[in-house]
């Protein structure tokens, strides 16, 4: 019975953190990965709602790539109420990128465009279209304008439309994924971390240094002394030793060292040669 709980937790673990794995992915964008997946076990452990906004906005993101505002536009029908209760420009910038599409090919055909959907677009982006048809035609456009005309706006968009998903599904803007690895960083982060490489301390990888650059330390009520030559713990059956250069290592490194080097030991720090007996021993208070 113990061995069958144990099973079912370990699964149910198993579910979470996959779970948390694919909000990481969905708010990195990157929910292509999950979405090629749909015929693993992995992807069957979401819910229908999960799956149903993972298709939806994978077909929506494909289609703004192809340069298209179809669906994108459609999904902000279905949504209007909470993209207006944030005050959202998104369908505004749809309208308008579409409109400068329109612009590109044919004056007329976006000036037909524009009559259609003006109850879609805010006063402000109302001028700035104003402002497009006028200078259109020109080859040489103010910077200020000249960048509606550039593909990037779809970046741009796609950008937006991530913020906007996560936004109306409440999502938060960090996954837990995340919020959980940096609380443990935290935890085992000292303020050395950043200044010195100890062996077996996990936040000292170069990985992870990057990862906890900007988070604090957490206070240590007990600390304890790991030697830099073996990444040994330094206690009562292997103390601290200090070098004349006052450096300190735990005594069974300097032993190896000095039972390899006649005697001698070396300081990985200063470069310096000692004799093994000029080590004294330190005691912690
Ligand atoms: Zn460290």
């Amino acid at each position: 019975m113990g061995n069958v709980i144990t099973k079912q937790s370990y699964k149910e673990r198993q579910l979470i953190i996959y779970q948390e794995k694919v909000m990481f992915l969905q708010q990195k964008g990157w929910l292509s990965p999950i979405i090629q997946k749909q015929n693993t076990s992995d992807y069957q452990n979401l819910t229908d709602v999960e799956k149903e906004i993972i298709i939806e906005a994978n077909s929506i993101l494909k289609d703004l790539k192809s340069k298209s505002v179809k669906l994108a536009l459609v999904w902000c029908k279905q949504n209007q109420s909470k993209l207006k209760q944030r005050q959202s420009t998104f369908q505004s910038n749809l309208v308008f990128q579409e409109y400068i599409e329109n612009l590109k090919e044919d004056q007329w055909k976006a000036l037909e465009y524009i009559r259609n959907f003006t109850n879609l677009l805010q006063q402000e982006w109302r001028e700035k279209a104003f402002g497009c048809m006028l200078l259109a035609k020109q080859t040489k456009k103010p910077s200020n304008y000249q960048i509606y005309f550039e593909d990037q706006q779809w970046e741009q968009l796609i950008r937006q439309f991530k913020i906007e998903l996560y936004e109306v599904y409440c999502y938060p803007m960090e996954s837990p994924l995340l919020g959980a690895i940096k609380c443990g960083i935290s935890t085992l982060k000292t303020q050395y971390c950043d200044q010195l490489k100890a062996i077996r301390c996990p936040i000292c990888t170069t990985e992870m240094q990057e990862l906890s650059k900007e988070l604090l330390t957490t206070q240590k009520l007990g600390s304890t002394w790991i030697c830099r030559i073996s990444g040994e713990l330094m206690d009562e059956n292997n103390p601290p030793m200090m070098l004349p250069n006052h450096q300190v290592y735990s005594q069974k490194a300097l032993q190896q060292m000095s039972d390899q080097m006649k005697e001698e030991v070396y300081c990985p720090i200063t470069k310096e040669k000692f004799k093994f007996n000029q080590c004294i021993r330190v005691y912690l208070t």
